[in-house]
């Protein structure tokens, strides 16, 4: 009977874990923190909420009241303005503003309510039988076998780094600063705004909490004392840095495993998918080890390269618009 491990509870793991419950495969999560956990990334985009629908988890992300919003301010290489996400029948198309720790604790929940078994150790590296397939993981409580291991332990890039498979940068080096400021803020929110550098980002999170983001070349980040404008005067937390650069596993799935999440595939957030996409890779490397067909991770690769391959030309050619981190250049 087919079982899978999953390596790592955020919201690639969760959905990754449901859709696989959805279908009567048992289903082990390994997770090294207690939840809730920080990760930054609060913007979800209004896609996310079909998404949630399928997962049969959306009633916990409205009973949680997050901030909504319908759109982005934005001065991209032009003034400020605003720029809706769309609208159908229905309305216009919101998205929300979700503390992630507890997005992502209510979707880890509802995948435990579903039969999942949480254990909560470190994944140590995978088990190998002597063809090269995984067949497990070694985690700090012992060893668990598994038909499928899907890796969702986010930018560590836990499986690449243990099979030794290259992880392709497509950007130049980016880097991102980001920080929480508590107070009134009357300007533009949430919006995205670049000048000559890079750009920032301000979003009200909860009433009267604001994240902002910078994000640059390497050689431009700002010091750890730096914010946006206007944001100067707010109650300040201390702000942290990431590795944003745009970059891919060279291979995503092999026989009994699949990368899902930012695990697979970072890009930086400023088009704020970053969850949309754990979600759905999560949801798509479940489905087919569900189906525990031959062509399954080659159809895998495909899909997920197609849609990073796309990704990446939205984002070069936005970047090419604002003259930003050297894309002016790229033919
Ligand atoms: C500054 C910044 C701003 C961002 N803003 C946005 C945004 O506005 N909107 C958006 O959609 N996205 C945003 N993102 C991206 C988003 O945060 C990620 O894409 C998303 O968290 C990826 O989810 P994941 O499940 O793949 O990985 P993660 O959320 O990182 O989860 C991985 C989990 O694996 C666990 N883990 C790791 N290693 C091990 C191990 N060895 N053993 C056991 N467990 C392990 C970790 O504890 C963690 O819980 C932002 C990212 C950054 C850096």
């Amino acid at each position: 009977m087919t079982n899978a491990v999953i390596l790592g509870g955020g919201p690639a793991g969760a959905a990754a874990a449901i859709t696989l419950l959805q279908v009567q495969v048992p289903v082990t999560i390994i997770e090294r923190q207690p939840f809730p956990r920080y990760r930054p990334g609060e913007t979800l985009h209004p896609g996310i909420e079909p998404l949630l629908n399928q997962l049969g988890v959306a009633e916990c992300l409205h009973a949680a009241e997050y901030i909504r919003h319908s759109g982005v301010w934005s001065a991209w290489g032009e003034p400020i303005h605003f720029v809706p996400y769309g609208e159908d029948s229905d309305g216009p198309w919101r998205g929300f503003q979700a503390t992630r720790g507890d997005f992502d604790r209510r979707l880890l929940e509802s995948a435990c309510h579903r039969g999942a078994t949480l254990i909560e150790a470190d994944a140590l590296g995978v088990l190998c039988n002597s063809s090269g397939d995984v067949t497990g993981v070694m985690t700090s409580n012992g060893p668990l076998t598994a038909t499928y291991v899907i890796d969702c332990s986010g930018g560590s890039h836990l499986l690449a780094r243990q099979l030794q498979i290259p992880i392709v940068r497509h950007s130049p080096r980016l880097v991102a600063r980001f920080g929480y400021v508590n107070g009134k803020f009357d300007g533009p929110a949430p919006a995205i705004c670049a000048d000559e550098t890079g750009w920032t980002w301000i979003a009200e999170v909860e009433p009267n909490r604001f994240q902002w983001t910078r994000v640059t070349e390497a050689h431009n980040r700002p010091d750890s004392q730096w914010l946006p404008d206007g944001l100067g005067a707010l109650e300040a937390e201390p702000s942290r840095g990431a590795d944003v650069t745009w970059r891919m596993a060279e291979k995503v799935a092999g026989p009994g495993w699949f990368m899902a999440g930012d695990s697979a595939v970072v890009l930086d957030p400023s088009s704020s998918h970053g969850v949309l996409r754990a979600i759905m890779s999560g949801m798509m490397a479940a489905q087919l080890a569900a189906a525990n067909h031959c062509i399954a991770a080659e159809a895998y690769q495909e899909w997920l390269s197609t849609w990073f391959q796309h990704d990446v030309e939205t984002m070069s050619s936005a970047y090419r618009m604002a003259n930003l981190f050297g894309f002016s250049s790229v033919p």
